[in-house]
């Protein structure tokens, strides 16, 4: 039960972390080819500093912790940091979003250190085109990173699918039958305007094309935690979600909080600016302290975002606010 509400009576009780905003791969529709500034070290939240905001927010009531980035495997000794978070009180659920790439180096000591279980970001199941969608990697890592996942216990493994028109939804009808051949839990992400890549294809259309195969019959629950409406093929062992931050924004029930790798609390996916912690946190602020500040950062927290309003760019990126 959430103990932290925002403005709009929404429990707030998730907080997304992103621990760098460097990464191994260059996705088309997150980043340019030349990746991201490089942010000194010096910048970014130590580990420390990550569990004291997380200790301060695990007493705000707060559960649930997401490590993210930009890539959270690139940065180093990440199961370290895991076993730190583990150990706060309050917090029982430990997570991951990655592109998979370096999970299978990983995968066991994520599990031993105390991760819960990985979300998997995969466009496409053909090799060039992965290289294409990626720029940089190599589909067969992914592939193997998601296995060691699977068999290191990381479950559910959730595989999250951006689909672009003409760049990879020709492939929608492969990763749903998925569900049945490996018993994969696929995702499929509508396209937000980040990067000049703006083949949007509507969640309704990705359902209607796996539904003139075979009828989908809904979950139960419907709605996971997030923002997520789970179906599944008959038989199968693994589940299809459709994500649909554009046609049907999820804001009225979002219960979440993001912190950047520079130590800025956002209370949306769109806030461009979030309330610094760095400097208190360097500054030996208390605990309470830090606390008023999460609070402070949750009673900003707008209605809704304003993705679908805007023609333009969203300036801040998903890999520099914690995608
Ligand atoms: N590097 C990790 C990964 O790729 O999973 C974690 C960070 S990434 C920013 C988190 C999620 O954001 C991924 O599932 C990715 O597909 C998604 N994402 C990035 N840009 C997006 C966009 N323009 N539209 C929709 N989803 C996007
Ligand atoms: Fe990297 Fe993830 Fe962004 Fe792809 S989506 S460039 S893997 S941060």
């Amino acid at each position: 039960m959430a103990k932290l509400f925002d403005s709009f009576q929404r429990g707030i009780d998730y907080l997304r972390i992103s621990v760098t905003d460097r990464c191994n791969l260059r996705c088309i529709y997150c980043m340019s080819s030349e990746g991201v500034p490089l942010i000194p070290h010096g910048d970014l939240l130590s580990y420390e500093e990550i569990c004291a905001v997380v200790r301060a927010a695990g007493a705000l009531g707060i559960m649930k912790v997401r490590l993210t980035g930009g890539e959270p495997l690139v940065r180093s000794e990440l199961p370290i940091l895991i076993r730190m978070l583990s150990q706060i009180e309050g917090i029982d659920d430990i997570s991951l979003s990655t592109n998979g790439t370096l999970l299978k180096k990983y995968a066991l000591e994520l599990k031993q250190a105390g991760l819960k279980r990985v979300n998997v970001s995969l466009d496409t199941l053909k090799a060039g085109r992965f290289r294409h969608i990626t720029r940089l990697g190599e589909l067969a890592d992914v592939l193997d990173g998601i296995e060691a996942a699977i068999g290191a216990d990381l479950c559910p493994v959730k595989i999250n699918m951006v689909v672009m028109r003409r760049i990879n939804d020709d492939e929608v009808l492969d990763f749903a039958s998925m569900t049945c051949k490996e018993g994969w839990h696929v995702r499929f992400i509508e396209l937000m305007p980040f990067t000049d890549v703006t083949e949007f294809v509507p969640s309704s259309e990705v359902r209607q094309r796996i539904e003139l195969i075979r009828a989908l019959e809904p979950c139960w629950p419907k709605t996971g935690n997030g923002p997520a409406k789970y179906f599944r093929l008959p038989g199968a062992t693994g589940t299809i979600g459709f994500i649909s931050p554009m046609t049907e924004p999820f804001c009225s029930s979002c219960n979440r909080i993001r912190l950047t790798s520079c130590g800025r609390l956002c209370s949306c996916l769109l806030s461009y600016d979030g309330i610094d912690l760095k400097e208190p946190l360097r500054s030996n602020a208390s605990i309470q302290e830090i606390k008023q500040l999460i609070v402070e950062a949750v009673a900003s927290k707008p209605e809704h975002h304003h993705l679908t309003d805007a023609a333009v760019l969203v300036k801040r990126k998903m890999y520099q606010i914690g995608g």
